[in-house]
């Protein structure tokens, strides 16, 4: 198996989709809203990866799908996997074994013919604390990434980062880790602005300038919607682009789909079509976007979508 650099080199590094999404539809996973108001950005015990320990074959089940489909990177499901969430799910003293059993998981499935990465993100801290809470959050991280690394990840994702602040944090511990990193921000409201008030083209600048392999977005907008901010960052850095959108449409009004009123409960009905990933692949490989995969409402066949779209372009 190439390393994520060569695999950069090559062409379009095909990522998975979006796995707490797919497995709360199946039944295995909570989305909280019986509890409370989702899509705060505050959130609580809601969208956790406990399935890594609880419902193992689920999990094995959904990457051996995006491996199918054509993604040669499985994330391991470690999304939300810091203490502090943990914690706030009632899965703190877990933490170890959670990682640990979901990086093992990953591994199994992708059996040499894709690579593995951890997911790293937000510790949700910063929304609800404030900037004060950063090395607060600098410690969860670091402990989390450093459970990734001993598991045996290939690199790091981190990713769904709303402050720039969090994120640059978070390189900083993968740095320290000796773990490669792709970077992505998540936008909401709108694609203009992170929760700190940078642009997409400062966050892709500070991202590469702390080593970051590859920067972009994930989550929140549908490709098109996305893709204006992608090219916002394609001129104010030259190092490989990520995009990880969701399969979820946003309006004019709210660029983010977590923001709807249809999140979470009312998902289906503004699901978009896996032809919009077609496209979104012929996009990515025209126009030079080194890692392009799925994040929320993206399933197996979405990926399948992509991978298409991403052949056709280079055969055209
Ligand atoms: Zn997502």
């Amino acid at each position: 198996m190439q390393s994520l650099g060569e695999l950069l080199q090559s062409g379009v590094v095909i990522g998975d989709g979006g796995y707490l999404i797919e497995l709360e539809r199946r039944g295995y996973v909570d989305s909280g809203s019986g509890r409370e108001k989702v899509g705060t950005g505050r959130g609580s015990g809601q969208f956790t990866p406990e399935a890594a320990v609880e419902n193992p074959e689920a999990l094995r089940e959904l990457h051996r799908e995006f491996l199918c489909a054509g993604s040669t990177v499985l994330q391991a499901l470690t999304f939300f996997g810091t203490r502090e969430k943990l914690n706030r799910a009632g899965y703190g003293d877990e933490t170890e074994r959670i990682n640990c059993a979901a990086v093992k998981l990953a591994k199994e499935v992708a059996n040499g013919k894709a690579l593995v990465a951890g997911s790293v993100s937000r510790t949700q801290l910063i929304e609800r604390e404030g900037m004060g809470a950063l090395d607060k959050a600098r410690d969860h991280i670091a402990e989390q990434i450093s459970l990734l690394k001993d598991a045996g990840v290939d690199f790091l994702v981190l990713e769904t980062f709303f402050h720039l602040a969090e994120m640059k944090v978070a390189l900083e511990c993968a740095a320290r880790a000796n773990l490669p990193a792709v970077a992505t921000m998540s936008f909401r409201p709108l694609i203009t602005k992170c929760s700190d008030d940078h642009t997409p083209a400062q966050c892709a600048a500070v991202m590469a300038d702390l080593g970051a392999v590859a920067v972009g977005a994930n989550c929140e907008q549908d490709p098109k919607r996305m893709l204006p901010l992608l090219r916002e960052m394609r001129s104010a850095t030259s190092v490989p682009l990520a995009a990880q959108p969701a399969a979820f449409r946003t309006t004019n009004e709210c660029h983010s789909f977590t923001r709807l009123p249809a999140f979470p409960d009312d998902l289906e009905t503004i699901q978009i079509s896996r032809s919009e990933f077609t496209e979104f692949g012929k996009v990515a490989k025209n126009e030079g976007i080194g890692y392009a995969g799925g994040c929320c409402g993206c399933n197996a066949a979405y990926i399948r979508a992509l991978a298409r779209g991403v052949e056709e372009a280079a055969r055209s």
